[in-house]
């Protein structure tokens, strides 16, 4: 392959602005295609209409420009792709690997082999496979027919990951009751379509990845190499959130923490030079995921004040 063909993108819900960790997987996102003169592309993950806020988009941008990150290209807005999404799913349809679920969340908690609680929630026990259950009267979710078997791949810094998806998850949503395409359908229709190479992204979506395999094969589209780099933590090893100001872009460039400062701090937790201020550019020259460091990071509140910032 090409240096010129390698394709990365960022995908970021706008539900907030963009905390520490979110901005660290940018980061790495965008100097491990830019080290090879790749391409890096942006995508708003907007679908999800309850949680996402329209104004968090120019947030969004401005978080990124702030730490010296460019994108290329229009910006991709899943909300304007339902026709795309449509397609995909009727492609599924005809070739028999989608089928309708009229069961509620509380039906499937309730009917997951007792207390099964798989990858993401209770596993789908298949209900609605045969057709027989359904409730008539109540708007369907399509569902993918998850084949028997486990799910291989090597992920750049987890290395050989495996899932038997049908045991682990279920068949799965593809498009939701509402008619809006799932998570896990919109991203690989677009990340195909986006001709990405690259999928690099937080730990806590590899558990995901296995369904995407399944439907990028199911849809004939190539599949990309995938990264999953750790989770950022707070002290008491719990996630950061979008709402706390402390750990997003925006509370820390209010407080007059620069640019290159939070660049510095990201870069040191994924072991990259020492901490000090500096630019995403900089830490281009002789950059390769194989120097990524592999454990979670901790948001030393204390440091972070100081300008400093994990351990
Ligand atoms: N939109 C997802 C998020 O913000 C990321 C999706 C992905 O990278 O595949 O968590
Ligand atoms: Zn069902």
């Amino acid at each position: 392959m090409s240096p010129a063909a390698v394709v990365g993108r960022f995908a970021p819900s706008p539900t907030g602005r963009l905390h520490l960790g979110n901005l660290r997987s940018a980061l790495l996102g965008w100097l491990s295609v830019r080290a090879r003169g790749g391409r890096f592309l942006l995508r708003i993950e907007d679908l999800d209409e309850a949680r996402c806020r329209p104004e968090a988009v120019d947030g969004l941008f401005r978080d990124l420009e702030a730490l010296g990150l460019d994108w290329d290209g229009p910006v991709l807005k899943q909300s304007a792709r339902g026709e795309v999404y449509r397609e995909a799913l009727e492609q599924l349809r005809r070739e028999g690997r989608v089928y309708p679920c009229t069961c509620s969340r509380a039906e499937v908690a309730r009917a997951a082999s007792a207390p099964h609680v798989g990858e993401d929630g209770p596993v789908y026990p298949g209900t609605c496979r045969a057709g027989a259950t359904m409730k008539p009267g109540r708007a369907a979710a399509l569902r993918f027919l998850v084949p028997e078997g486990v799910v291989r791949f090597c992920d750049a810094l987890r290395g050989p990951v495996e899932q038997d998806v049908a045991r682990a998850v279920g068949d799965f949503v593809v498009q939701r009751s509402d008619g809006v395409a799932s998570y896990q359908l919109a991203v690989v229709v677009d990340d195909a379509a986006s001709g990405v190479t690259e999928v690099l992204r937080g730990d806590d979506l590899l558990t995901s990845t296995p369904r995407q395999l399944l439907l990028l094969d199911a849809l004939q589209l190539p599949a990309p190499a995938y990264a999953h780099v750790p989770l950022v933590v707070q002290p008491d090893g719990k996630r950061l959130a979008k709402r706390d100001g402390a750990t997003t872009a925006a509370g820390l460039l209010a407080r007059g923490v620069s640019g290159p400062a939070i660049v510095g701090l990201l870069a040191a937790w994924s072991g990259l030079g020492d901490g000090q201020p500096i630019t995403p550019r900089e830490l281009l020259p002789g950059f390769s995921l194989a120097q990524v460091r592999r454990t979670p990071s901790v948001v030393d509140e204390a440091a972070l004040e100081a300008g400093g910032g994990a351990r």
